[in-house]
């Protein structure tokens, strides 16, 4: 079925969601793949206008709505000590103040017993905070909470916590600035700023590597993929592997879920479900939140 040249393939909530469940049960494997679309369901949304005004009320106040706008910021030539201002807000409400999440929660509840594996592009922590095993997880583009010299100096991190901790009562809400720069976190070695520590921290290829592993292990199993709520901001990280896995796999099946997907903009006209991947792909048009809960209720 074609719809405004997308291919949505789902056959109705109920229906899809059996089909879900079966595979679930019967697979030898479980992949997950994460993006936004799950912090966003679970209430960490970075479209969310109102959470925003809540906890960047000076951004908002300047006529910025949601946190991606804000990357728009690199063309506005932010100082460092604006940079850190919102910085520092922004990672300690995702990071600290936000809780974990019931819905991951719930998420691990459903794959307890099974022999499965995360990989998400989300930077929140919510799947360790939530008490995924960190040995089941991959977190493809890292985590807020390491920081490396910008200039590559060295190939050392540091925990951003302090940092937070000291910057965030130093922020000028009229001017949204960072009034001490002395705070302003810069590497001890070279004095460069340091920034967010994405892939370049120790450990990373390890991680990767396990992830690959465990894929290639599936190799011969039953492999149910479940992809939750992964746009176009990064489709290179979990989406377009894994149509390549459900692809190659001699008995895969993926289960597509984002609700967002034809309001997405910048989707490059790309189908939710690839026409190649008909017969072995189904598309879950639904929230993120509504097939989790339904997992969960059906599998107690
Ligand atoms: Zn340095």
């Amino acid at each position: 079925m074609s719809e405004n040249g997308y291919i949505i393939n789902s056959k109705g909530f109920e229906a899809d969601l059996r089909e879900l469940r079966d595979w679930l049960d019967s697979a030898d494997k479980v992949l997950i793949g994460a993006g936004a679309g799950l912090s966003a369901a679970a209430g960490l949304s970075y479209l969310d206008e109102e959470l925003f005004k809540r906890f960047q009320p000076e951004m908002a106040a300047r006529g910025y709505r949601y946190p991606y706008q804000l990357f728009e910021r690199e063309k506005e030539n932010w100082p460092l000590a604006r940079e850190w201002a919102y910085n520092a807000r922004h990672i300690n409400f995702v990071r600290y103040v936000f809780p974990p999440s019931e819905l991951y929660k719930k998420l691990l509840a459903i794959l307890l017993g099974k022999d499965f594996f995360v990989v998400t592009s989300n930077c929140d922590r919510q799947f360790l905070r939530t008490g995924f095993p960190s040995e089941r997880l991959f977190e493809a583009q890292g985590s807020y909470d390491r920081l490396r010299c910008s200039a590559g100096c060295t190939g050392e991190t540091w925990d951003v916590k302090p940092f937070i901790d000291r910057l965030l009562p130093l922020i000028d809400t009229e001017a949204f600035m960072i009034t001490d720069e002395s705070a302003i976190p810069s590497c001890p070695y070279c004095g460069a700023p340091l920034f967010a520590a994405v892939r370049q921290y120790e450990g990373y290829k390890a991680e990767r590597q396990r992830y690959i592993g465990w894929v290639e292990a599936s190799v011969g199993n039953k492999l149910c993929i479940i992809e939750i709520g992964v746009g176009f901001n990064t489709p290179a990280v979990i989406r377009w592997p894994f149509e390549r896995l459900t692809l190659a796999h001699g008995s895969a099946r993926l289960f597509r879920i984002n609700k967002e997907y034809r309001e997405w903009p910048g989707h490059g006209g790309f189908s939710m479900i690839p026409r190649e991947l008909c017969g072995k792909a189904r598309s879950m048009p639904y929230d993120a939140r509504d097939v989790i809960e339904s997992l969960y209720e059906t599998g107690r």
